[in-house]
């Protein structure tokens, strides 16, 4: 028998045999015990996950003639023409090259048929989010009125790029990264059965290249395999896992070591862009600073490490950091982990890790060797962290309260942004709906022209108001407010940004957006909307209303109210 890829050897036939996926399976064998089964599955999570295994699964769990406790038995003839291959009715599609309209006609106008052998044919089309525009609708069109034997089981990674017209008709499941530990167990479980023995470290090696995907960790095992020795070395799983992913986080703990937080986050945001998940970033830093620990500690012990050998950091950065300092960071990292649970601005708690890691250990607690005065550079980052710190605990509580909550204000916060009436009354004099609308049609294409840590900045900001002149931005935070009034290079960013979007000069002024109503409001009480004399109001409509809808649109839902 020809070689066959671990992945296929060891792709699981049964829900229990499905690795780290317990939500996703019980909830499927529930439902076939109680035949409480769907039309249409969405199965949605990162490429390796199990999607196209479940999918299977659950075609032969729908077909099974002796499904027990919502398993098949993988004997019976149904169970065995699905796992090699040879059942006409269980049709798999990969919508990555079958994208057309036609292809999915095609399945409309087959679907229609019964079942030749089983009792439910079954469509699993994979990587669903490439179906062209077209076979979306025609697969809407299926999906609205399904025939009775037909059961359709969408696989994606993209899940956000399916039309909301398809999720809905849909049952969905979102399929997680597997743990390193699930994936680990899983290794070892094949290398046993194969009677190969290895590096409990090299498994840890592949487990975290893999990513949470058991399908790329088999094969990668396999490529490690094929060096064709009965041992599994550290060096060898290194030798295929490359470690570019780890040399980056070496150079992004010397940028902070070296205080250059504008490096360090050139580094995240590249990690970032090559798809890797802000969560895990964070775990894969606290396990490299757990490794510097114990190299410091005992550097025999880890003369292997995976890290030491790929990274010309990882030894420069055990002596530049002492175990304080390492402490200190790990501790900041894990609550940045916390943190990112719960919140939709992962980058701005990146953010404000680099900074708080750059900036080092809490001055009452630095040891004496520490230089004695802080330098302005030191004393920049400090004050830099207290307001991250001040952002962050705002962004708490909003992301807990899962929506902005719109804060009460007070007319003059001790020690809170104060908007810049001067500035601001002219805009509001000329604003029109027109420039504001203009201003928001481009605004995503403004923050992409920024640096990345100034559009980590205004990633929460919004116009809401602009005259032909100048504009007015509210951000969620005042705390971003001075923050970024102050920045200058970002300041000039913006109107360059503007200038070249627009081929216009614009005024930016800056306001807190739980202050922007009350300013409005007091705006118009004070100074009335712009009058246009040239375009009479009809009379059922007060001219008042009728002008501030010109200038703020109605989604602003403006009500007027005499106190
Ligand atoms: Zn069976």
């Amino acid at each position: 028998m020809s070689y066959q890829a671990l992945y296929r050897v060891w792709r699981p036939q049964t829900f229990s045999d499905v690795i780290g996926q317990n939500a996703v399976t019980q909830t499927l064998k529930n439902a076939l015990i109680t035949q409480q089964t769907s039309h249409a599955y969405l199965f949605c999570g990162p490429r390796g996950t199990g999607k196209t295994s479940v999918a299977k699964i659950l075609a032969k769990a729908l077909n099974c003639l002796h499904l027990q406790d919502g398993e098949p038995d993988n004997t019976c003839e149904i169970c065995q023409a699905i796992t090699n291959g040879s059942m006409t009715d269980v049709i798999e599609i990969d919508a990555a090259s079958n994208n057309g309209v036609d292809e999915i006609r095609d399945i409309r106008d087959k679907a229609k048929y019964a079942p030749t052998m089983a009792r439910v044919k079954v469509y699993i089309i994979d990587e669903v989010h490439m179906l062209s525009t077209g076979a979306f609708n025609a697969l809407l069109k299926t999906l609205e009125e399904p025939p009775a034997h037909v059961v359709f089981i969408l696989a994606t990674t993209e899940p956000q790029k399916i039309p909301a017209t398809i999720i809905s008709r849909t049952q969905r499941f979102d399929f997680r990264r597997i743990t390193t530990e699930d994936i680990v167990g899983r290794l070892e479980t094949v290398l046993n059965d194969k009677q190969i023995t290895y590096d409990d470290h090299a498994l840890a090696v592949i487990a975290r290249a893999a990513e949470g995907g058991m399908r790329d960790a088999l094969s990668i095992l396999d490529q490690v395999l094929s060096f064709g020795q009965n041992h599994v070395t550290v060096e060898n799983a290194l030798d295929v896992t490359g470690g570019v992913a780890t040399a980056q986080l070496g150079e992004y703990l010397q940028a902070v070591h070296d205080r250059d937080v504008a490096k360090a986050l050139t580094t995240v945001e590249s990690l970032l862009a090559a798809g890797k998940d802000a969560g895990r970033l964070i775990e894969d830093l606290i396990s490299y600073l757990r490794d510097l620990m114990v190299y410091q500690q005992a550097p025999t012990l880890l003369a292997d490490t995976e890290t030491e050998l790929i990274d010309s950091h990882f030894k420069p950065l055990s002596q530049a950091f002492d175990a304080d300092r390492l402490a200190h960071m790990i501790a900041v990292l894990n609550e940045t982990s916390g943190q990112l649970r719960l919140t939709n601005h992962p980058t701005i708690y990146l953010e404000v890790a680099t900074v708080r890691l750059a900036e080092g250990t809490p001055a009452a607690a630095a040891p004496q060797a520490q230089p004695a005065a802080p330098t302005a550079e030191v004393e920049a980052l400090q004050q830099q962290i207290q307001q991250l710190q001040q952002t962050v605990s705002t962004l708490q509580q909003t992301d807990v309260a899962a929506k902005p909550v719109a804060k009460p204000v007070k007319r003059h916060q001790s020690g809170g942004y104060k908007p810049n009436i001067a500035k601001i009354y002219p805009i509001l004099g000329k604003a029109t709906r027109k420039d504001l609308e203009a201003l928001k049609d481009v605004w995503p294409d403004l923050l992409n022209m920024l640096s990345i840590s100034k559009r980590a900045m205004m990633k929460i900001s919004e116009p809401v108001a602009a005259s032909p002149e100048g504009v007015i931005v509210s951000f969620d935070y005042d705390i971003l407010v001075e923050r970024a009034e102050q920045d200058e290079a970002l300041m000039a960013e913006l109107k360059d940004g503007l200038q070249r979007l627009t081929q216009k000069q614009y005024d930016i002024v800056l306001v807190q957006s739980a202050a922007w109503p009350n300013l409005r409001k007091e705006y118009l009480q004070t100074n009335g909307a712009p009058t246009k004399a040239k375009q009479p109001a009809k009379p059922t409509t007060p001219p008042v209303v009728k002008t501030i809808t010109d200038m703020f649109g109605d989604e602003n839902n403006i009500t007027i109210t005499d106190d």
